[in-house]
């Protein structure tokens, strides 16, 4: 007859069964069959962050797909009703620098030769290809999604729902032209905005670092002394700052100095800076036509730094921020020198060169003119371009901004509605909304959210475009060829100006990515749609590549807003904020209530991740290598507030700690089959069967604390708890229930084989949602031959919580302390484990009392007593690391003191001993038995062991050891469990045959002889 259940190997093959689970789910519907099941039910809602479709995956994604899976399966299993939606982010500077790249095109000016309808086609095409490869990707992660549709943020409907917002925004007041010192990226031809500048890396870069001397007008031989890293600025130099509150001196080379910047120094003059306010001096490059007509002054500024420099700060408004917030304090002229390239502009002595190449040619002129002091090198930390890694410079530029103000306080307001996993990121979103600056949208490129601003230059009125109707309703041309809201297409649409019907053009700048992300919790649930489109997602760029439904309002009341999302920490200044200063504008509350979110991924050695340093891990190569069960265990194990340490290594451990899993399971099916021991369906519900042993009642109510205790993990969020509940109870169903039972399992008791399939099946049930595969594998092992179980385990719902007897859970926890104290104290006397022995005496383990008889078989012990531990002494030696520098010589006094037993215990656990107080880390304290005793204590328990061995006891110990060697032995023959053997001891073991009846029985044999001079046996009947 064959096997009840399909016999499993000695390891899994994670990556095998993995594929074929993916076939299986495919081929039976199991996703589509769990949505049926929930569909009408409550409803969980989850908007996911769009993933940029733009590259192959990386870990990192992995890790925040991971866990978006987790909790959408973890409530399917609670029957909630979900979207499953997935995102994909497709157009902006992250695109289209990609593309340029793959073109081979290194400038604005190129694409404009390439054509900007071909480059859009070709960034349209990098998506279709990439969401592909990220779809594929996630499904073999074993992430559920409604794959076909998904929603992509380059569609019109997207786009004309941020018209929508933009419009709003308009209409308040809130949108402006700014002409501002913006952070540039020269190479990608566009300002960043503030929360980007935050994305890019800090790089270590090497500047000049000079000190220019700039002559005082009328005041012969003085000169003050500016100090700067960055040449290219010096030619846009309109004043000199100094701090007005400190001391400067006039030192014998006649220059002006901070007297904190040179304290040693010979001062022919000195002054306050405010009595230097108000000089004139000459500039650095007077004779450039655009210095024509400027008057360069001595300005007051308090932020004027006297550690570092001259204490004299030299001011260019149109090459820095706060330079440029001065020129409006002080009314000075702003002489923008660099083009969108970071080339100078012509008038300004350099043409066209960059802001590196000018570095020599400005110190060798200033070296011909006798300005230059000193000239060096500095490496310091400077901002890069998040996508190309160039470092930035600073514009004055026209760019347009929607004034944060107004929207600040709401915005504080809806976040305090918000519950954050971990709680601390809640006060991080507050302080990026309490100093974040005014929203620049604007970007001087091409593949991006075509921004609908009309102005008009004749009555000044800014038309702002809130839908594709309207913008059909005001066109005076071009909807003919308008394929897409996109650019080119767009830019061909002039339209009447809502102020004199006169025709007005677009402005040619595309939108900040973040107002991409930002719509989505309106976009994609249908809020004000006035009807139920289906497939209506699928507009514009998007067309052919997702089947979404466009909802209606009513869909969106519904879901709106999400109960849950979850991304990387650096997304509060990015989508979580972006998509709440959109919702707060347009609905007046919060998009999500309740965050998860987590810190960075690096390689296993703390380092970060990068291809470059060859210690980047391909995400496929994890799938093959490590599993992707493997790299979920890793993802979920790691509490979120701190780095994961992502890699080959803890993949390895895990796998082995999976292990204890895989051979419990094995071990069952390996006695059910043997008992030919059938379960029923219903036990599930019920619980085993039969008349429960002690050991049982133990291993169910373990169960129930089990699901208990996952779920209140999986409801905080945090996965890292669901993780070690589960290893923890592994631990206690192998080495405790399984080990404590074996004898049971050999006679095929179906009371004991019910408990253990009970506590796996529940146990799956649980582990499922971080774990999808193997719990799946190991649930159609144990429960597939079960008559009306559920053919899936995420089709088998979350189980019946159920009261837990906590005393005896309690009881049996101190059991294992005491056993695990017992091996700690054989252990440090070095005697083996298989060797009986005496006594045992437990102190403090009060619960432990009604278990003597499973202690003394744990440990191999013939007597166990309850009491005091009056075998051990206390010893008290100094922790030298610490006492030796604290006590310096009198540690020699100390420690005679100690060593003599001359010492007084103090209440916080130290001691007192030659006059000083040791606290209790400053002490090492053992208790040590007495002669050939050994004694261990932890947790306030304490036991000694009595380690005295006879003739007796060694006699017992080698009968032990015997059977050890001959089971042992019987699995490297490969003999089956129910195999029996004839068993031949050498002849000077045949003092041991006194206790053949016991040897037979444990080792299954029919017969024990002893002749010759070697262990043999042999299988009967073979
Ligand atoms: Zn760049
Ligand atoms: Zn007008």
């Amino acid at each position: 007859m064959a096997p009840i259940f399909s016999p499993l190997p000695d390891k899994p093959d994670h990556g095998a069964l993995e594929l074929e689970l993916l076939d299986a789910w495919e081929r039976e519907g199991t996703f589509e069959k769990l949505r049926e099941l929930n569909r009408g039910n409550p409803k969980f809602s989850f908007v996911d962050g769009p993933i940029t479709a733009n590259n192959a995956m990386g870990v990192h994604h992995a890790w925040g797909r991971t866990l978006k899976d987790v909790f959408q399966r973890y409530k399917a299993l609670r029957g909630f009703d979900q979207r499953y939606q997935n995102g994909f982010d497709c157009q902006g500077l992250w695109v289209e620098v990609e593309v340029e790249k793959s073109l081979g095109l290194n400038s604005k000016r190129e694409i404009e030769e390439y054509g900007l309808a071909e480059f859009a086609e070709r960034c349209k095409e990098r998506v279709a290809h990439f969401s592909e490869v990220i779809t594929d990707q996630s499904v073999r992660l074993g992430m559920w999604m409604d794959w076909d549709r998904d929603y992509y943020t380059f569609t019109d409907t997207n786009i004309e729902y941020i018209w929508r917002f933009l419009k709003s925004v308009h209409e308040r007041g809130w949108l402006y032209q700014g002409h501002r010192s913006t952070v540039w990226c020269p190479r990608c031809g566009t300002s960043i905005s503030q929360h980007e500048v935050f994305s890019g890396e800090y790089k270590e870069v090497e500047h000049p670092s000079l000190t220019v001397r700039l002559p005082l007008t009328g005041r012969e031989g003085e000169s003050l002394a500016i100090w700067t890293t960055t040449p290219w600025t010096l030619p846009a130099n309109v004043g000199a700052a100094v701090n007005p509150d400190a001391d400067y001196v006039l030192r014998e080379d006649g220059v002006w100095v901070a007297r904190e910047r040179d304290p040693e120094a010979t001062a022919a003059k000195t002054a306050r800076g405010s009595d230097l306010v108000g000089l004139e001096y000459e500039g650095p490059f007077d004779h450039l036509p655009a210095q024509e007509g400027v008057v360069h002054r001595v300005i007051p500024w308090d932020d004027v730094s006297l550690s570092e420099g001259t204490g004299i700060v030299h001011i260019a408004p149109g090459a820095g921020a706060e330079d440029f917030e001065l020129s409006r304090v002080h009314d000075l002229p702003v002489l923008a020198p660099l083009d969108e390239a970071g080339r100078m502009l012509p008038g300004f002595g350099f043409d066209g060169v960059s802001t590196e190449e000018v570095e020599q040619p400005v110190i060798d002129d200033l070296e011909r003119r006798g300005l230059l002091l000193e000239a060096g090198r500095i490496v310091h930390r400077y901002p890069t371009c998040w996508r190309c890694g160039t470092p930035l410079v600073f514009r004055v530029v026209d760019d347009w901004f929607i004034s944060a103000e107004e929207i600040r306080q709401p915005m504080l307001d809806a976040n305090a509605t918000v519950e954050w996993t971990p709680p601390f990121y809640s006060k991080r979103m507050d302080d990026w909304l309490r100093n974040m600056g005014d929203w620049n949208i604007s970007r001087k490129r091409y593949f991006g959210l075509p921004l609908p601003l009309y102005p008009c230059e004749d009555c000044g009125t800014l038309t702002v475009v809130g839908s594709r109707q309207e913008l059909e309703e005001r066109a005076l041309g071009g909807l003919d060829q308008l394929q897409e809201l996109h650019r080119p297409w767009i830019d061909e649409v002039p339209i009447a100006c809502s102020g004199c019907e006169k025709e007005v053009r677009r402005i040619p700048e595309v939108g900040d990515a973040w107002l991409d992300a930002g719509i989505v919790p309106l976009s994609t649930l249908g809020w004000q749609s006035p009807e139920y489109i289906p497939e209506g997602y699928a507009t514009g760029a998007g067309q052919g590549l997702t089947k979404a439904d466009l909802p209606d309002h009513a869909y969106w009341e519904h879901w709106f807003p999400a109960d849950w999302i979850s991304e990387m920490r650096e997304q509060i200044r990015l989508w979580f904020y972006s998509q709440s200063f959109m919702s707060v504008t347009l609905i007046g509350e919060s998009p999500y209530r309740r965050v998860l979110t987590y810190e960075k991924l690096l390689d296993q050695t703390a380092r970060e991740m990068h291809r470059s340093w060859g210690n980047a891990i391909d995400v496929n190569d994890a799938f093959t290598e490590m599993g992707a069960d493997v790299m979920r265990w890793q993802f979920t194990s790691q509490p979120p507030s701190q780095n994961l340490l992502f890699g080959y290594g803890p993949a390895n451990e895990i796998r082995r700690r999976l292990l204890t899993l895989w051979n419990s399971a094995r071990f069952f099916v390996d006695y059910a089959n043997i008992a030919d021991w059938r379960p029923a369906w219903g036990d599930v519900a019920d619980g085993p069967t039969g008349e429960l042993q002690p050991l049982d009642r133990w291993l169910v109510s373990r169960t129930y604390e089990l699901v208990r205790e996952a779920t209140d993990a999986y409801e905080s969020y945090l996965t890292v708890n669901v993780v070690r509940a589960f290893e923890s109870f592994v631990e206690d169903l192998s080495n405790w229930y399984i080990r404590r039972s074996r004898r049971r399992f050999w006679d095929g008791d179906p009371v004991a084989l019910g408990a253990l399939w009970y506590a796996l099946v529940q146990s799956l049930r649980v582990v499922s949602p971080v774990m999808p595969f193997l719990s799946d594998h190991l649930w159609r092992a144990l429960a597939g031959p079960v008559e009306s179980a559920p053919e899936s385990v995420h089709l088998a719902g979350w189980p019946e919580p159920r009261e837990a007897d906590d005393n005896l859970l309690a009881e049996v926890a101190e059991l294992r302390r005491v056993v695990e104290l017992g091996r700690q104290a054989r252990s440090s006397v070095g005697v083996a484990l298989r060797q009986p022995l005496h006594t045992l005496v437990v102190e403090g383990a009060v619960l432990a009392a009604r278990h003597a008889g499973e202690i003394a078989e744990e440990l191999r012990v013939r007597e166990v007593t309850f009491g005091t531990v009056d075998a051990s002494e206390l010893r008290v030696k100094p922790h030298l690391p610490v006492l030796g520098p604290k006590l310096g010589k009198d540690l020699d006094a100390v420690r005679r003191a100690l060593e003599a037993g001359e010492f007084d215990a103090l209440p916080d656990g130290g001691f007192r001993a030659a006059g000083h107080d040791l606290g209790p880390d400053e002490v090492l304290v053992e208790r040590r038995g007495k002669e050939g005793w050994a004694v261990a204590t932890a947790d306030g328990v304490t036991v000694a062991l009595d380690a005295k061995l006879d003739e007796e006891l060694l006699l017992l110990g080698r009968v032990y050891e015997l059977i050890h060697r001959v089971n042992s032995l019987r699995k490297e023959l490969g003999l089956e469990l129910t195999d029996r053997i004839e068993l031949t001891l050498p002849e000077s073991d045949s003092v041991l045959l006194e206790h053949s009846d016991w040897i037979a029985r444990e080792t299954l044999a029919v017969s024990v002889e002893a002749s010759g001079s070697e262990l043999t046996l042999a299988k009967t009947g073979a």
